[in-house]
């Protein structure tokens, strides 16, 4: 499994940067989980608009989504017609819904992301399976309900979502080759207001407790110390642990 890092930032991008996605590849899955604001820049590098197979969302912020709407305007007149099939949009339980309220506004149709995604909402309590890979979606702890993501190929891939602090993130991360963390609350000052997120500590000890193998640290605001991040999160975890940067690629 590849996984290919297309942004990092946490609800607002840095200069240049992207919220959150990221790409998860085998020879044969091509998913692209998290659409956040500017994805769209970096996942052309690779493929594309009409190559990714699956969409997976893991809640309905806008940091998240927001760049399904230029996606759906691809797909739907700045690409030339082909016989690819229109990739499947996963969304979360009420997804559809807050997607129609956001386009409400200036959609020309009633069936605006319809026309270019095979649209569904995932079951939580139901695997996906996507080209030999399993998703998994646990309920993690946020302000609008939020599902940690893990992905099973020959290895597990972990992903936090953004959440605060509970024990289903020890689950999510158990034994995890990789884990992806979002840490969110990485602003020193900030920490204590944000229950809906992780500090780099919180975010490092979670990894600690669960067994997880390496650790990247994303979702951050580009007016952190990466360097003190880092040092904070890697002080409780006591293993490998990097800031996720766009553009990478990991092997897992
Ligand atoms: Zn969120
Ligand atoms: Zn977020």
């Amino acid at each position: 499994m590849r996984v290919t890092i297309l942004g990092t930032g946490a609800a607002c991008p840095g200069a240049g940067e992207a919220c959150s996605g990221f790409l998860v590849e085998t020879d044969r899955a091509t998913v692209l989980v998290e659409c956040g604001t500017g994805v769209l820049n970096y996942l052309q590098k690779y493929h594309e608009l009409t190559a990714i197979s699956d969409i997976v969302i893991s809640h309905m912020h806008a940091d998240h989504f927001l760049d399904l709407i230029p996606y759906r305007y691809a797909l739907c007149y700045g690409i030339e017609s082909n016989n690819m099939p229109r990739p499947r949009l996963h969304l979360p339980p009420g997804g559809i819904d807050v997607l129609r309220q956001v386009t409400l506004p200036f959609s020309e149709t009633d069936n605006f992301f319809e026309d270019a995604f095979r649209v569904s909402e995932y079951n939580p309590g139901e695997p996906l399976e996507l080209d030999g890979l399993k998703f998994q979606f646990t309920p993690v702890y946020h302000y609008i309900p939020s599902f940690g993501i893990t992905v099973t190929g020959s290895k597990k891939l972990s992903y936090s979502s953004d959440s605060g602090p509970c024990p289903e993130l020890i689950e999510i991360a158990r034994d995890a080759e990789l884990f992806i963390c979002n840490t969110g609350a990485c602003l020193e000052s900030k920490k204590d207001v944000s229950w809906g997120h992780l500090t780099p500590e919180q975010s490092g000890r979670i990894a600690r407790e669960a067994g997880a193998r390496h650790v990247l640290l994303t979702h951050i605001w580009s007016t952190c110390s990466r360097a003190s991040c880092l040092e904070r999160a890697a002080r409780e975890f006591g293993g490998w642990v990097e800031l996720a940067e766009s553009c990478h690629t990991y092997e897992v």
